[in-house]
């Protein structure tokens, strides 16, 4: 059975009080939420804290649990969800014996071995859904609070995957006002129940008399990041979801959607399946709008 290190539970009452512990522990501390990816995580001493900092029980981020992720996930969490890469999510000794990865413990990448970056995948189901939707995040750190457009908060880097600092805390996500806009999202998955995505696709589109007016198609799990695809948005733009312009955009997605082989499926599978799945999104929406939802 695996087991978790030891480590100093910290259990702050205010998000000042849990930024300021942050700070003190320096780089051997972490924030958690609902714990559901970080605990597994350093079973597997992919991250070791030696100080962590609970969110949870702070009044100012009950908003930020949703009952979507039931129990103890936290939108937080979800949104700062580690990277993840068939080499990385093992244990301690399967990743020894291959002598560990840059990601942690390493020097060299599995999947790429003359790259100089890691490309372990964002496997965020809400991350892309955010960026589509042109969400802000807002973030409370030793400075103050600022706020940050969800689509600058992720690099395309599968260790440095987040922008924030590291500590800042995500305090609340704020959503465009309901104008007319419509989103859609569809994951590709092994198992039909709880599953990480192998491939996401968020759509959203913004009508104006019966056309779309503005457009953002964002993949998962086929990059470090939510990848923003503008020539599948663009293609949209004017149109009221016709057949060829909704081929147009898949296309449009197919081409810069390049999955790495480290997760499941096969990769160029995978890498077909975005034109599939971005025109069902695009259906979908079609329908949702002839039907008047
Ligand atoms: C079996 C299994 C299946 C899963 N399936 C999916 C899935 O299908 N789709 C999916 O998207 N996820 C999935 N997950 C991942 C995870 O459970 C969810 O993403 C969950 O929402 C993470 O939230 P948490 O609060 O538990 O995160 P935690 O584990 O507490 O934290 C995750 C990371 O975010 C940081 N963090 C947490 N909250 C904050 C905050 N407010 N500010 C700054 N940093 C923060 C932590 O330091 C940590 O690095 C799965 C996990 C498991 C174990
Ligand atoms: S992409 Fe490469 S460096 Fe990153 S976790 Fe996988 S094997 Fe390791």
């Amino acid at each position: 059975m695996l087991r978790l290190p030891s480590f100093t539970y910290l259990q702050p009452r205010t998000l000042g009080e849990a930024v300021a512990m942050k700070v003190d522990a320096g780089p051997d501390g972490m924030f958690v939420a609902g714990g559901t990816d970080l605990y597994p995580n350093m079973k597997r001493r992919h991250q070791d804290p030696k100080v962590v900092v609970t969110l949870m029980g702070i009044p100012e981020l009950r908003r930020v649990s949703t009952p979507l992720l039931r129990n103890m996930g936290t939108l937080g969490g979800n949104l700062c969800l580690d990277t993840r890469c068939n080499y990385y999510n093992q244990t301690y000794e399967w990743r020894k014996a291959i002598d560990f990865c840059m990601k942690k413990d390493g020097h060299i990448c599995w999947v790429a071995p003359s790259s100089p970056r890691c490309w372990a995948v964002s496997s965020s189901d809400v991350a892309p859904v955010m960026v589509a939707l042109g969400a802000e995040y807002v973030l409370v750190g030793p400075g103050g609070e600022r706020v940050v457009p969800a689509d600058r908060f992720y690099h395309n880097d599968g260790i440095n995957y987040l922008t924030k600092q590291p500590d800042e805390a995500l305090a609340a996500v704020r959503l465009p006002p309901a104008d007319g806009w419509d989103a859609v999202y569809h994951k590709l998955r092994r198992r039909g129940s709880f599953d990480f995505p192998v491939l996401g696709v968020a759509a959203w589109v913004k009508w104006e008399r019966g056309r779309v007016v503005q457009a953002r198609i964002v993949l998962g799990g086929v990059a470090s990041w939510p990848q923003e695809i503008p020539e599948a948005g663009a293609v949209l733009a004017g149109t009221d979801l016709s057949d060829e312009a909704i081929t147009a955009a898949a296309d449009a997605a197919y081409r810069p959607a390049k999955p790495m082989d480290n997760t499941d499926f096969d990769l160029s599978w995978r890498k077909q399946m975005t034109r599939v799945y971005v025109t069902r999104v695009l259906a979908e929406l079609r329908q949702r709008r002839r039907a008047g939802k």
